[in-house]
């Protein structure tokens, strides 16, 4: 039998080693991968019953073996964020310092305590939340890209005169923002090739800087590359990428049609979240394979019960199998997924993900006598986002001007001041944008799927 991990939070390891175990596994049967995911799991569970407050009491009732892994009782952020000094394994984590530490732009590089990195969640669920990363998890997350990611193969193949630039939500430290900004400081070198540009900002800025820098690689979420597909194709954008890589968002068939259209080069997706930053990524075939050896995926529905391969699950329940610092067990991610099982022409015995719901459409205001505004998802969600009163809630598009806004507020919150704020905060970021005169308007349907998409989406639109 393979050695077991330690049972320390702060793990020995070769990094050599796990390169290997990686590598070798991704060509193993199902299922040895299943039984790696096992193990794994009950590794986890049993190390956060004994070093987390927060999960010795909530395991508290569960027998000492565990007959049935799906015994093990769900959690949710809010859950995890309200109780968060019990839920991280190492006392010297303190929450205050943590947020202070997140907050200050400086210290995007820098890691926590000196030994983790961290950051926010840029609100894909709605709900604010704070991400710490052990060094074995770093390593975990670096080498599943290096190894079974497609993006190290185009690299290696790009002229060395290529820029990176990565179009990414910004100033809240966020996951994307954070790991750039770590290639950024490694020297000069890798400071002038890579840069990161808000999608916080007005497009024709954008675009502007773009043309100056002229990236051979852009990297950002489907709706912003998208965007910039459309400017390619207009003539305002001159930037000619080699490759693109997408994350963050589904990519729908039709923007991965008009991306390609544009730009004629190669696109490589992949799925991550601040919870686990490389969940599943892209085969040269075009499909996602998660790493299931490294991250359990429960695809479920609205009683977490499991949904069956091939359907599409209204949440899913995800489990961090490298990461201990802040363990994250059958974690309800809210992302509609749904699993296929392993059979790819690319070999890989790795199971197949579609994604189904997440934030990602672009919204299209009419702006006065001018043309049409673009307005990408992440630059609204911020604004909504930052308000602590505001629980979950959604932003739709309902008319070429006007937005409407779906909203919970927390127990203590009142409800009529909490939308006052947020749809002065909402207008004038439109303002910003460029959309003048767009509506913003509360709903008293709680955010929601739809029950004619039966999706849920943070951001979209309705308007043809
Ligand atoms: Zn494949």
């Amino acid at each position: 039998m393979a050695p077991r991990d330690d049972t320390t939070l702060m793990r020995s390891y070769s990094r050599l080693k796990l390169r290997f175990r990686i590598w070798a596994d991704t060509r193993k049967e199902p299922r040895d991968i299943r039984r790696r995911q096992a193990e794994r799991f009950e590794d986890i569970v049993s190390f956060a019953r004994d070093e987390s407050e927060f999960y010795g009491s909530l395991y508290e009732h569960l027998p000492e073996s565990l007959d049935d892994l799906d015994d093990v009782p769900p959690v949710t952020k809010s859950e995890l964020m309200a109780n968060f000094d019990g839920w991280v394994t190492d006392p010297e984590v303190e929450r205050d310092e943590l947020e202070a530490f997140v907050s200050d732009p400086s210290n995007r590089a820098e890691k926590y305590l000196g030994r983790y990195l961290a950051w926010r969640s840029s609100g894909t669920s709605g709900e604010p939340g704070l991400f710490l990363h052990d060094q074995y998890a770093i390593t975990v997350y670096d080498l599943l890209n290096a190894i079974r990611g497609q993006g190290n193969q185009f690299l290696a193949e790009l002229p060395p005169s290529d820029r990176m630039a990565a179009v990414v939500a910004t100033g809240g430290n966020y996951a994307t923002e954070t790991q750039m900004e770590r290639i950024r400081q490694k020297s000069p070198l890798h400071a002038r090739k890579c840069r990161i540009y808000t999608v916080d900002q007005p497009t024709e800025e954008l675009v502007a800087k773009l043309n100056e820098y002229r990236p051979g690689i852009i990297m950002g979420y489907p709706s912003a590359v998208r965007l910039l597909a459309e400017q390619h194709r207009s003539g305002r954008l001159l930037a000619d990428p080699d490759v693109v890589v997408v994350f963050g968002e589904r990519l729908t068939a039709r923007s991965r049609r008009q991306i390609s259209d544009a730009f004629e080069c190669a696109i490589t997706n992949l799925y991550g979240a601040s919870e686990f930053t490389t969940i599943a990524l892209e085969c040269p075939s075009g499909n996602l394979h998660p790493n299931v050896d490294w991250v359990r995926l429960e695809p479920v529905d609205d009683e977490y019960e499991p949904v069956e391969y091939g359907e599409p699950s209204s949440s899913v329940l995800l489990t961090n199998l490298a990461n201990r610092v802040q363990p994250i067990i059958r974690y309800d991610m809210g992302d509609s997924i749904s699993l296929h099982p392993p059979n790819c022409d690319c070999g890989s015995s790795l199971p197949v993900l579609s994604i189904k719901g997440r934030s990602g459409g672009i919204l299209r205001f009419a702006a006065g006598q001018s043309e049409e505004v673009t307005v990408l998802p992440r630059s609204i969600e911020a604004a909504v986002d930052s308000d602590e009163s505001i629980g979950r809630f959604q932003l739709i598009q309902t008319a070429e001007d006007e937005l409407t806004v779906r909203f919970d507020v927390r127990t203590d919150a009142d409800r009529n001041a909490v939308w006052s704020d947020v749809r002065e905060r909402l207008q004038a970021k439109l303002r910003e944008l460029g959309a003048n005169g767009v509506e913003v308007v509360r709903s008293d349907r709680p955010p929601g799927a739809d029950s004619d998409s039966e999706k849920f989406q943070l951001v979209q639109s309705r308007v043809a």
